[in-house]
């Protein structure tokens, strides 16, 4: 470690900065009572007088005060010093880690990819076969060279504003991306949602979506990712969207994509008596989203949290799911209740209507009455849901 950077370390960390915090009080306090000493001085007749009275304690206490009687004659010197490291270090803001001149990321997900990706083990038995969980799993550590991505990725993290210094062990649950050039390595650091931890323990703070580890994202993992996203598209609709309504019954078949907006609307609503005018907590945007199979309405935007940000102007209200109008809450937990089909709205009815087509491998989500979600890959499969 360079010396350097042992001072900045220093000065950035807790107990520098008090320390550099303390001596810059009480420099200025001592300036401002200096200053204010001399406006309330004696008249120059009085102030001879008592000079020559006091003329032996007065040269003895100025000794005392310059450090020769103590033998620490250079306090003055020590002081100046002082001051400029203090001056040094409140420009000290460490800068998030350079990876420009990176060829090469590695990207290890601690947890495992499978719960990177899938973080929902229910999920994972019900939309995933052995192979492709053992496929997933093949990337828990994987190296990017794509010089793109890692310029995009780099974009990202140069983005963090300074947070704060931690001590002790890493947040479990992180991302650890170290970068290289050729062989030699160039920094490695673990990232979070919104946020990065060095080595020095500089902890940088992002806006939302920020840095994307999707850009990272194994291309192979895509797909099954997607399906995920697009299964829990439709747990979210029976949840927030259907199960919660008031009264017990579901909606009517021939407006049931229509009654989910109105409802979601309504429930992120919040009236506050500063403003008259109602404020959304929840985009029509991200309502819209819920309608829509990721699988084939990629988005323009990298990452859903961006996507979540983003002020689309223009929205398309269409649905790649329709309803079986034979479910009530009542009929069979394994009833098939929500399922994919061709973008529409307001679609309603049974098998004929299912697609195999919006997802690659090819298949369709389903969900059942109970909630339990299910990723249907031939037409065998979709004969033996129950449908009435
Ligand atoms: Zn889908």
């Amino acid at each position: 470690m360079t010396h350097s950077r042992m001072t900045t370390r220093f000065f950035c960390s807790p107990a520098g900065d008090l320390i550099s915090k303390m001596v810059f009080t009480i420099s200025v306090a001592g300036i401002i009572i200096r200053i204010l000493a001399g406006f309330f001085r004696p008249g120059k007749n009085k102030r001879v007088k008592r000079m020559r009275k006091t003329r032996y304690n007065d040269y003895r206490w100025k000794e005392i005060l310059r450090g020769s009687q103590l033998g620490v004659y250079p306090l003055r010197l020590v002081w100046i010093l002082l001051l400029t490291l203090t001056g040094l270090s409140l420009g000290c803001s460490p800068k998030p880690p350079d990876i420009s001149t990176c060829t090469r990321i590695e990207v290890r997900y601690t947890r495992g990819a499978l719960i990177h990706f899938i973080p929902d083990t229910a999920g994972q038995n019900s939309l995933l076969s052995k192979e492709e969980k053992r496929y997933i799993k093949s990337f828990d550590t994987w190296t990017v060279t794509d010089q793109q991505l890692i310029k995009a990725f780099m974009y990202d993290v140069s983005q963090g504003t300074y947070h704060h210094n931690v001590r002790g062990t890493n947040t479990p649950g992180g991302v650890q991306v170290t970068c290289y050039r050729g062989s030699k390595r160039v920094a490695s650091f673990m990232v979070y949602s919104m946020s990065i931890t060095t080595e020095d323990k500089n902890v940088f703070m992002y806006s939302p979506g920020m840095p994307d580890l999707a850009i990272l994202a194994p291309p192979g993992v895509k797909p099954l990712e997607a399906r995920w996203k697009c299964a829990l598209n439709l747990s979210k609709l029976l949840f927030e969207g259907l199960a919660h309504r008031p009264g017990r019954l579901y909606p009517d078949p021939n407006q049931w994509c229509d009654v989910i907006v109105e409802y979601l609307r309504s429930r992120n609503v919040s009236y506050t008596y500063l403003k008259d005018t109602p404020e959304y907590l929840r985009s029509d945007a991200s309502i819209a989203r819920m309608f829509a199979c990721p699988s084939i309405h990629v988005s323009t935007v990298v990452s859903d949290a961006r996507a979540n940000l983003a002020k689309q102007k223009v929205l398309i209200w269409r649905s790649d799911y329709a309803m079986n109008p034979n479910c009530e809450p009542n009929s069979p937990p394994d009833t098939v209740l929500l399922f994919e089909t061709k973008p529409g709205w307001n679609q309603h009815g049974g098998p004929e209507l299912f697609t195999f087509d919006n997802h690659d491998p090819k298949g369709g989500c389903v969900l059942l009455n109970d909630g339990t979600l299910k990723f249907i890959r031939t037409k065998e499969e979709l004969q033996q849901l129950r449908w009435k």
